[in-house]
């Protein structure tokens, strides 16, 4: 029989070899100590596995490099964060925080859940995508916690270690994330900043391999903030059925378009190609944190059938399923949230990403691309007129230093040459940001200003530029008055 446990010999003691020399346990009994396998290390070594060692924040690890050291005579201003919680100035509605709170007060949301999610709350979700002629039904819909998680289990259900997806530039790099560490390869397709940032369709189609499993399209986009045209979502989805590639939609900003914009979800005008649309709470309803996310399977032909569908269940159940309290609210939060609240949040968005692109366009060295939804803006960076700095690393590293104002460089989102602004600070610190900004490239700008750097800094510390708002009124007014011929084609076609 084997003896007893005792702390003194058991898991405590065996943790310390120290102990171990100084009080061995007597043995007791008459086993014998069992021989180690083959194999063992003579002394601890522990390594990380492959999966943990391959697997990159690629965000983390650029900003981590860099010395972020503000002014100290400037408050600083993050416009880095990609979280529209932390100003206090965007919030959840209240029939949201309510939904919550009768959720966790009911006791009926403690225990566990299926893993892919709760009949009713999956139910919600496909009433909640069945838009635009789309037929969703809940067996279409898995939970998940955030909608990295959908993206998560999309990749690894499509995917096999060796294979390929194929991933926007710039692009969010939850994708390359979550693909490499699982020893998938990810392979660029470019997007291009003079047409809004629409997919190079030949640069998509050329990176499509006999190992391609799946595309990645991110519409609306982090970084860029554009909103694909129908025509343009139809060109990309032709690739798609030419090559029989699946499609795993990022669509995380589904909906969050500005006024004239129009957004078209992948799986509504889809008639072939099988999507996998990822979704959430996370950024249309202000609960990063809450981790509620979402996968919807558009699948007209039954092209995934029965194994990439069980894949999706059996995935799930690798973290047995999602927030309960959150699923539990989840029918609420999406039939009572009024539209007044969506409106709001895009008016304000809408309204700071005029105010940025009009004040950083007149920038010399700036090229900003004006979003057509989402929270974010990129601004092309004419690195050969900012000679001190060799890349947009440099660049931010000393912006940072001398104006305490912090951009993520475009190399986070794999396009150098870059920077990306958020627009969900408050308003003004948003002109205060851009003001430095402007402060800041005038004084670097090669031949600009050089000898008159007194005149550069009074010029920009005018709290209310009477010629912004004069820049900003012109920029509505061509707006209005003609807009670019790509505008046109989409006006038309919603209309
Ligand atoms: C924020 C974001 C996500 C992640 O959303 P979570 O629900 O927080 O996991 C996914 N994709 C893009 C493009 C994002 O910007």
């Amino acid at each position: 029989m084997t003896p007893p446990m005792t702390a003194s010999c058991g898991v405590l003691a065996s943790s310390s070899p120290e102990m171990m020399q100084t009080s061995p346990c007597p043995p007791v009994g008459a086993s014998p100590p069992s021989p180690q396998p083959r194999g063992r290390p003579q002394e601890w070594h522990v390594p990380a596995s492959d999966i943990a060692r391959s697997t990159h924040n690629y965000i983390r690890s650029i900003v981590e490099n860099m010395k972020i050291e503000p002014n100290p005579d400037k408050k600083m201003i993050a416009l880095s964060i990609g979280d529209p919680t932390i100003f206090g100035n965007f919030r959840p509605p209240e029939e949201v925080v309510e939904a919550v709170r009768e959720s966790l007060l009911s006791l009926d949301y403690n225990g566990y859940a299926p893993s892919s999610g709760y009949a009713e709350a999956r139910d919600a979700v496909a009433r909640y995508s069945s838009v635009d002629g789309v037929q969703v039904s809940a067996e279409d819909v898995v939970l998940c916690s955030g909608c990295s998680c959908a993206l998560d289990l999309c990749i690894t259900v499509l995917a096999n270690p060796g294979q390929n997806i194929l991933v926007p530039r710039p692009g969010f790099s939850i994708y390359r994330t979550l693909a490499e560490g699982l020893g998938i390869r990810t392979k660029a397709y470019n997007l291009l900043p003079e047409r809004d940032w629409e997919v190079d369709l030949d640069s998509l189609e050329a990176a499509v391999d006999a190992d391609t499993a799946a595309i990645v399209i991110n519409n609306p986009s982090n970084p860029c903030g554009s909103v694909f045209s129908r025509e343009h979502l139809l060109d990309i989805l032709a690739i798609a059925a030419r090559h029989r590639v699946p499609i795993i939609g990022d669509e995380i900003y589904e909906h969050l378009v500005f006024p004239g914009q129009r957004y078209h979800s992948l799986g509504s005008l889809s008639e072939e190609v099988p999507i996998l649309s990822c979704s959430g709470l996370t950024k249309r309803f202000l609960v990063p944190g809450w981790r509620m996310g979402w996968i919807v399977i558009h699948d007209r032909h039954d092209v995934l059938g029965a194994e990439v569908r069980a894949g999706l269940q059996k995935l799930s159940q690798r973290i047995i399923g999602s927030n309960t309290l959150v699923q539990g609210a989840l029918p609420a939060i999406l039939r009572d949230t009024p539209e007044s609240f969506f409106q709001d949040t895009i008016h304000k968005l809408h309204h700071h990403a005029r105010v940025a692109y009009a004040r950083l366009r007149r920038v010399p060295g700036l090229s900003p691309v004006m979003p057509q939804g989402a929270m974010y803006m990129m601004v092309g960076l004419d690195m050969d007129r900012f000679p001190a700095f060799r890349t947009d690393l440099q660049l931010v590293d000393r912006l940072v230093r001398e104006e305490s104002v912090f951009l993520l460089p475009g190399q986070c989102f794999d396009l150098a040459g870059y920077v990306r602004l958020v627009l969900t600070v408050p308003e003004e610190q948003l002109r205060e940001a851009c003001a430095r900004i402007e402060a800041f490239c005038l004084r670097h700008y090669q031949g600009a200003f050089l000898d008159a750097p007194g005149l550069a800094d009074n010029e920009v510390a005018l709290p209310e530029d009477i010629e912004i708002a004069d820049i900003f009124d012109k920029d509505e007014m061509a707006a209005e008055t003609a807009p670019p011929p790509q505008q046109q084609q989409q006006t038309q076609a919603c209309a």
